[in-house]
């Protein structure tokens, strides 16, 4: 058998070779006739697949929008062209929000946006972009691919016939723009503000009025004074989007999205059709993409944040502890009550839970031991 194989396998290499030779003479012949086929073009047996991306970021936008064209040349690149990817921004083929239903009926292979605007189709899916005072990005990430994290996912999107993957991450986000200074509790009482997820929850028993709001919607909505306040994600995009000159205070940590986990999903469907190594590469582009944009992101929203203080006067303030304190017993009640709603909402606040306290006590004498160190 061995020999056959190796046998097989050499013919097939000297086949490979004499046709790299005939291209290579090819090339060199000026009187050539016919051009074989270039070496990076699907030979006839790999037919071309053509996906469409929907998305619930503005097409191109910084960091989000950028990152799902990076998540579709990704596949574009490591396939050789067999499965090519085109990215569609919010509105242009469906709204943002409307992503979701699109790839689980069928008009769109792939969504890239964030499990917690799903929350409406599941309570659990919010588990899997952050929990306000949850886990921080490596701590995500960890959960996700070796802590059980990412079979729960898959849990949860299967009966709407999608396959979930992470596909990027923020890392620890702001706490958000305000045009009033918030020095205690109450300062958040009737504040009318933008906030996605269980932290819009933790807003509305502060007694705030949490509003979801696609990004591309936020600049007008905080100018007009539709809503009093808004979070989006950290420096680098939220001087993109302009909020500096819609809210002068500028508040942090971003206490309820401290490792934001980015998602791509793909029709079950499309991912079964596909041969297994196109299935390998959409799984690992992602992964790729994953760590990419949190790299982006931390590499550039210090230069950012320094460009709204120095050049806008934005007015940076850090939440009072006693805000955060009271924040965090809110949020702790929001999240454990999440678990009350159905079994795989228990199931994955349990293994949420247990990782965290986990990554915490190791997380107590590394990363936090070290920052702290390094001062
Ligand atoms: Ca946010």
């Amino acid at each position: 058998m061995e020999r056959r194989g190796f046998l097989k396998n050499a013919a097939v290499t000297a086949l490979l070779g004499s046709s790299v030779a005939a291209c290579e003479k090819a090339e060199q012949s000026t009187s050539a006739v016919s051009t074989p086929a270039s070496k990076a073009e699907p030979t006839m047996q790999q037919k071309t697949i053509e996906w469409k991306m929907v998305t619930t970021w503005p097409k191109n936008f910084p960091g989000l929008g950028t990152g799902a064209n990076h998540l579709a040349a990704l596949i574009g690149e490591m396939s050789g062209g067999r499965l090519k990817v085109k990215v569609y921004g919010a509105k242009e083929l469906v709204p943002a929000f409307e992503i979701f239903d699109a790839v689980s009926q069928g008009t769109a292979e792939m969504g890239h946006g964030a499990a917690y605007y799903w929350k409406g189709k599941s309570e659990a899916a919010q588990f899997f972009t952050t929990v306000p005072f949850g886990l921080t990005a490596q701590e995500m990430n960890s959960w996700l691919y070796h802590g059980g994290g990412m079979d729960l996912w898959k849990e949860v999107y299967e009966p709407f016939g999608l396959v979930p993957t992470a596909s990027g991450n923020t890392g620890v986000q702001m706490g958000g723009w305000f045009n009033k200074e918030i020095n205690s509790v109450t300062d958040l009482e009737g504040l009318k503000m933008r906030i996605p997820g269980l932290g819009g929850e933790v807003l509305k028993r502060a007694g705030g009025i949490p509003v979801s709001l696609p990004g591309g919607e936020i600049f007008t909505s905080l100018q007009s004074g539709a809503i009093d306040a808004t979070e989006w994600i950290g420096p680098y995009n939220d001087l993109a989007f302009g909020l500096h000159k819609a809210a002068r205070y500028y508040y942090y940590p971003g206490w309820h999205e401290p490792g934001t986990t980015l998602e791509c999903f793909v029709s079950k469907k499309a991912f079964d059709a596909l041969p297994a190594d196109l299935q390998s590469i959409v799984i690992n582009a992602s992964r790729v993409a994953n760590q990419d944009m949190l790299a982006e992101y931390t590499a550039r929203n210090n230069q950012a944040l320094k460009t709204l203080i120095e050049e806008h006067g934005v007015d940076l303030r850090r939440f009072s502890n006693e805000i955060l304190a009271k924040l965090k017993v809110l949020s702790d009640e929001v999240v454990a009550e999440t678990a009350a709603k159905d079994q795989l909402s228990r199931r994955i606040y349990e293994s949420f839970v247990s990782f965290r306290d986990q990554a915490k006590a190791w997380h107590d004498i590394s990363e936090r031991a070290y920052m702290n160190a390094r001062g």
